[in-house]
């Protein structure tokens, strides 16, 4: 780098600023408008700063978040005399310090009155015990700098000595926003030692007058912003921060409030003297600044920490480049808005590369008031974040350097004064050397101290891989330091427990079954069926399959009602080897069709009973064909599956249209059915079995088979009958009728058993809700409910069912879903593959011992979302990705934050929206539809179909589409109401909006 570049480099960003306005002055030969001296009028205009802390202000008078504290303690004999002196002096050099606020004709305006007495009360605390001073003065600092201001009555300024010893007083200065900024802050602390200094020998104030008032400057401002240059500054900053998206919204402890409130925090850190070399020495080989080398550093953060590009952050500059108002006490500072889109940038280089960019183009235009830019891009404010941005980011130079005062040694103090005016700040102070410290100024409402902590770890993990590796993507470049990424991979997964004893299911049920032959197995209606009957006719039955061909691996259909004989069934086909694929008999026969071609079952066990009408393969019915099975051998079938062969095959909805066969192992279901027993079975077990286990979940969706495992234990399954299940009151009626100790539910259907009284008398040990999100109201009321364990469980049908659970009462404050079951791994993973941090959504993937084989007769579709494992060592090992938003709370357990594609759930079932989208096209009336789940009422939840009609369709019928979609899909699918529209809403990229 030439000489001057450096020279350059090393500027800081105003005096860059400065630089380039005077080349501008140079290059177009004009300097800007002079700033008028003086005039005499009676009020002024606000400038454009002061207009916006005006309307904060009567927007929230009481708020203190536009103070500005300034602290010094003094060591040494002080003459209070001499500080009322200069203080007195300050205040009639600087007008701004007199300053009233009014309006006239509704707009503000400020009055300086021409005298001006400034209190200076002396708080006595030297009959304290020494001990407690400090703190005392602390507290006082903090309540000083809490004290809002009346700017109508005035003054906007107030200062209070504090007398801690003999030789120790701090002198407490408190300015609101609206006369000052921090560059004034060091004005006032430079003629205050220099009025101090003065005042001690009698001496007249040694400091020359000023050239201009700041209400000069106010006046100039908005005559100067009213004319061209506003305009042209405009131009630029329009283009500039075109399309960009409203909110950055960052991974956050607690949801933003409707308003927000300025309550905030401080946390500080120290860069490693290594780091802040090599950022040094990376930008200089950049041609950028330490501002800008550290701003790319800090977008690059905040684009993996919200998990998007296009980075939007403030940053304050003093806005005094003119250098008659270089000594003026006031509201100068400005702040530009820093906008860099970071994708696919090649590696920091780069966004080094982009961020000088950024920095050279902001600072080029750095006069336009932010509150222009707020009126001009964010007109109608929403109130619960700040506008255009979210986030800031500072780079100061060494601060204040020592105050000197005769016979006093004094120090600036630091107040915590507890607002934040945006959710997150990056302070990074120059101290000089390679110290280089950083603060972050962070809204409590928003964050808790333990994610800043963790925030800071972070930031630094990944500059130091950025320095490094100054070429690799960004995305690529680890930022977990060492022992969170232990926790999140490796601890939180040491789920490791032995395998099952068994090799199937059918063989752990006959085990079972020799166990307690007399035991009842399942009752359903009036029917029973005991371990040894249910032992008995299963083998009956797989003789019979065996007959048919039914071996490892087969797929056989499964056709049955809600009664006794889906036992038989499901145990039956597994005796024989086979995997069963349940179908639903209250489908369309065109769905249950597809289920049986698609899996390509061969046989069919069913019942003659059921309705049902060409379904064109060999069936076996329980019922009709009863006495030739009773006529078959009960001695079991030699064991020909192995604990890699399916168990089952559960259909599940298709975004494109087209539903998919889930297979899953026997090994997976055993392993399923250990982790339940471990954790929900074995302490009720304790006061004596068997368990009375409901069967509420049809056979078509997995939550039946986590049921079924209660087989394996000698337990009872209660099996619900289909009417009961649809209405609260009689399901609760049942489930005290028939004194059941463990009920399966969806928590939409759990809701509304509470509501009718479940918890009112006596109510099961065991409540196992699963299937979709719980909300904070139902989850208060399970942990409360003093007789009852619930069990959150969560997973996907290609994890078999379960992949992770939460005691309710082990997690009583919100709800999670808790933590890996046994031999499961649980991983939360960045849109780059990578693990992503405590308290950062990421895609939950899956892995061990629940991962299912696949999908029936779709390869890529497996592959697509079954994938290789980067966590363990196994080659062969996957992972379902699940599709579900979540994150690690810092306690460890997993918070389900919703889907990252356009699954849904409806009261429990899980829809692809793609699927009755699909079948709402294929009716020739329809040109374009889409779906959407919506809530108008709370609790009321339902499908509603968007959808543009074909152009020979005049008037869309209601009833026509209804029929359209029965045909192939099952009644929950089907939309209960129906739009028509124009034209979709759509993307910047022509796809539909959904969302919208
Ligand atoms: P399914 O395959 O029908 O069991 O649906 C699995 C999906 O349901 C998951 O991917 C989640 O989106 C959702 N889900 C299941 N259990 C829960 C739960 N306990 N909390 C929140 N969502 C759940
Ligand atoms: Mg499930």
């Amino acid at each position: 780098m030439t000489d001057l570049a450096k020279r350059i480099a090393d500027l800081s960003p105003e005096q860059r600023a400065l630089l380039t306005q005077r080349l501008r002055e140079k290059r177009d030969g004009v300097r800007p408008a002079a700033i008028a001296p003086r005039e005499d009028r009676e009020t002024w205009p606000l400038s454009f700063a002061q207009q916006r802390l005006w309307f904060l202000q009567q927007w929230d008078p009481e708020s203190a978040a536009y103070t500005i504290p300034a602290a010094i303690r003094l060591v040494g004999s002080l003459d209070a005399a001499a500080v009322r002196a200069a203080l007195a002096d300050i205040v009639r050099r600087h007008g701004v310090l007199r300053m009233r606020l009014g309006t006239v004709r509704g707009e503000p305006v400020q009055t300086v009155v021409p005298e001006q007495d400034l209190a200076l009360p002396v708080v006595d605390l030297r009959d304290r015990p020494p001990a407690e001073r400090r703190a005392e003065a602390e507290r006082l600092a903090q309540e000083e700098a809490r004290r809002p201001f009346d700017l109508k009555q005035g003054p906007p300024v107030r200062a209070t000595l504090l007398a801690l010893a003999e030789d120790e007083h701090v002198v407490l200065f408190t300015l609101h926003h609206i006369v000052a900024d921090g560059w004034s802050v060091g004005v006032l602390l430079r003629e205050f030692a220099a009025g101090y200094a003065a005042a001690l020998t009698g001496q007249p104030s040694p400091l020359p007058p000023l050239p201009l008032q700041y209400a000069d400057y106010a006046a100039w401002q908005r005559a100067w912003l009213a004319g061209e240059e506003g305009e042209r500054q405009l131009g630029y900053w329009r283009e500039r921060l075109a399309g960009v998206p409203p909110v950055l919204e960052l991974p956050a402890d607690r949801a933003r409030p409707a308003v927000m409130s300025y309550a905030g925090a401080h946390e500080s850190f120290v860069v490693p003297a290594e780091l802040v070399r090599g950022m040094r020495a990376l930008g200089e080989a950049e041609g950028a600044t330490p501002f800008m080398t550290w701003l790319a550093a800090f977008q690059a953060l905040l684009a993996r920490y919200a998990g998007r590009d296009d980075v939007v952050v403030g940053t304050p500059v003093a806005n005094r480049s003119r250098s008659e108002i270089e000594g003026l006490i006031g509201l100068f500072v400005n702040t530009l808005v820093l906008r860099t889109d970071l994708a696919d940038a090649a590696g920091f280089r780069d966004a080094i590369g982009r961020a000088r960019e950024t920095a050279v183009g902001a600072f080029a235009h750095p006069d336009l008031p932010f509150e222009m830019l707020v009126d001009e891009l964010a007109p109608g404010r929403d109130l619960s974040h700040p506008p255009l941005f979210q986030v800031m980011f500072d780079y100061q130079g060494a601060p204040l350097g020592g105050l000197s005062l005769p016979g006093v040694r004094a120090e600036v103090l630091e107040t915590e004064t507890a607002t934040a005016k945006v959710d997150l700040l990056l302070m990074l102070v120059d101290e000089g050397g390679d110290r280089l410290r950083g603060v972050w100024e962070y809204n409590t409402d928003l964050f808790d101290r333990d994610r800043m902590a963790r925030l800071t770890q972070l930031f630094l993990t990944l500059v130091r891989g950025l320095v490094a590796e100054p070429e690799r993507p960004l995305g690529e470049v680890p930022w977990l330091p060492t022992d969170e990424r232990r926790r999140v991979v490796e601890e939180w997964n040491r789920t490791a427990a032995p395998p099952s004893p068994h090799r199937t299911m059918a063989e752990a049920f006959a085990a079972q079954a020799a166990r307690t032959p007399d035991a009842p197995a399942i009752a359903a209606g009036a029917g029973t069926l005991t371990y040894g009957e249910l032992e008995r006719r299963a083998n009956q039955l797989a003789h019979a399959l065996r007959k048919k061909g039914v071996g490892p691996g087969t797929l056989v259909g499964l056709r049955v009602d809600r009664s006794v004989e889906l036992a038989v069934g499901v145990v039956g086909i597994w005796k024989a080897g086979g995997a069963y694929v349940p179908i639903d008999p209250a489908y369309p026969a065109e769905r249950q069709r597809f289920v049986l071609e698609d899996s390509q079952a061969s046989v069919l066990v069913t019942l003659e009973r059921l309705e049902g009408e060409g379904i064109e393969v060999d069936a076996l019915c329980l019922d009709r064909d009863r006495p030739s099975l009773e006529a078959e051998t009960a001695t079991p079938l030699p064991v020909t599956a192995g604990p890699d062969d399916p168990a089952y095959v559960i259909y599940t909805s298709g975004s494109t249209g087209r539903p998919k066969g889930v297979a899953i192992r026997h090994r997976s279901a055993l392993n399923l059915a250990d982790a339940l027993a471990r954790e929900i079975y074995a302490p009720l077990e304790a006061q004596g079995a068997p368990l009375r286990v409901s069967l509420n979940a049809p056979l078509a969706f997995d939550a039946s088979v986590q049921q079924l495992t209660a087989l394996l234990r000698g337990h009872t399954l209660q099996v619900v009958p289909h009417e009961v299940r649809l209405d609260a009151r009689g399901l609760l009626a049942w489930v005290r009728e028939r004194q059941v100790d463990v009920l399966d539910c969806v928590p939409s259907q759990l809701s509304q058993l509470v509501a009718a009284g479940l918890f009112d008398g006596p109510a099961p040990a065991a409540l196992i809700p699963g299937g979709e999100a719980i909300d904070d109201a139902l989850w208060g009321v399970l942990a409360a409910a003093p007789a009852t364990e619930s069990y959150n469980v969560y997973g996907p049908t290609e994890c078999t069912v379960d992949a992770t659970l939460a005691r309710v009462k082990a997690w009583p404050a919100a709800p999670t879903i808790g933590r890996p079951l046994a031999n499961v791994r649980a991983y939360v993973v960045d849109r780059f593959g990578g693990p992503s941090p405590i308290g950062v959504p990421g895609e939950l993937h899956l892995g061990g011992a629940g991962v299912g084989i696949g999908y029936v007769g779709r390869p890529e579709l497996t592959a697509e979302v079954f994938v290789p494992d980067p966590f363990g060592d196994d080659a062969a090992a996957r992972l379902y990705r699940t599709g579900d938003v979540v994150r690690w709370r810092s306690d460890g357990a997993l918070e389900f934050l919703g889907r990252a594609d356009a699954q849904v759930k409806l009261r429990g079932f899980r829809i692809e929206l793609g699927e009755i989208e699909a079948g709402l096209t294929a009716h020739p009336g329809v040109g374009e539809a889409v779906v959407a789940l919506r809530e108008d009422t709370p609790g009321d939840t339902r499908l509603v179909g968007y959808l543009v009609p074909a152009e020979d369709w005049a008037t869309p019928n209601v009833t026509e589409l209804r029929q359209h979609l029965l045909a192939t899909l099952p009644e929950y699918m089907v939309p209960s109401m129906f739009v028509t529209l124009a034209d979709l809403p759509r993307m910047p990229n022509g796809k539909v909006d959904r969302r919208a």
